[in-house]
């Protein structure tokens, strides 16, 4: 009877470790265990067991949370990094599209631009120790190109009594916001030092381009200046300026900038 009763006793133990079977059946196990090593022995190993297997299965959802945390760390983190790619990006195209584009020293290339005209232009300096005027000679050269329609390329070069060879680097030009330019051509250049045989342009992935050697044609200054006011200056604007041959002062970026612009009517 008594192995009968532990069978049944044994059975009933995971139901009532786990506080599901009914209250004579309770009873009966309580009953039973007090005076049952075996089925006691049996109760505590069970119970033991059932609690590693409890905690294993707590341990398997903390590495859970564990992982969910991690994941989610690292989902936040590139959320950060994207939103700092898209605001990085947005500034850029601000920047590219603004004047602050100006003061970027821009890689153009040489084959890009043509030379508009160019002349050797006196300067006067004054050395700061001594007080003293002196003269030197620089290169002017306007630059366009079809590629920055909108903006144009001037610089001047300062070069040594007697060079020869002129390299003329467009690369740290600047490109300020300006008027359309339209090609005119070398052979309006004027002025060009004895010494000089040829020039070339340059940008800073040092291409090189010749823009202009010693057989081609240099005006005198008279004669561009004939030629740049009939060619080159609408009628409107000589007469609004009053513009002569010795007098190309006005700044030819105002006269084409208001010229483009159609505001000469209302300046009138
Ligand atoms: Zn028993």
């Amino acid at each position: 009877m008594k192995e009968v009763n532990c069978e049944i006793i044994q059975d009933l133990l995971p139901s009532y470790i786990d506080n599901i079977c009914s209250k004579p059946s309770k009873k009966l196990v309580e009953e039973h265990l007090k005076s049952c090593t075996k089925c006691k022995a049996e109760f505590d190993n069970m119970n033991k067991k059932m609690d590693t297997e409890k905690l294993s299965s707590q341990d398997n959802q903390i590495d859970y949370l564990k992982g969910y945390r991690k994941r989610r760390n690292v989902l936040i983190k590139l959320s950060i990094l994207l939103t700092i790619i898209v605001l990085t990006m947005i500034f850029l195209i601000n920047v590219f599209n603004s004047n602050v584009l100006l003061d970027i020293p821009l890689y153009v290339d040489v084959n890009k631009f043509n030379v508009e005209y160019m002349y050797v232009k006196e300067n006067k300096g004054i050395n700061s120790s001594t007080g003293e005027t002196y003269t030197y000679k620089t290169l002017e050269v306007y630059l366009y190109s079809e590629e920055y329609k909108d903006n144009y390329l001037t610089g001047s070069y300062k070069f040594l009594e007697g060079d020869k060879e002129i390299y003329y680097n467009i690369a740290s030009k600047k490109l300020p916001k300006g008027v359309e330019y339209t090609c005119c051509g070398l052979e309006t250049s004027f002025k060009l030092e004895d010494s000089i045989e040829r020039i070339y342009i340059k940008d800073n992935k040092n291409n090189t381009k010749e823009i202009w050697n010693k057989s081609m044609k240099v005006q005198s200054e008279e004669e561009w200046k004939k030629w740049y006011i009939d060619s080159y200056v609408p009628k409107e604007i000589k007469d609004l300026y009053n513009m002569s041959y010795d007098n190309i002062s006005i700044s030819t970026s105002v006269w084409k900038d208001l010229y483009n612009k159609n505001l000469l009517n209302t300046i009138k």
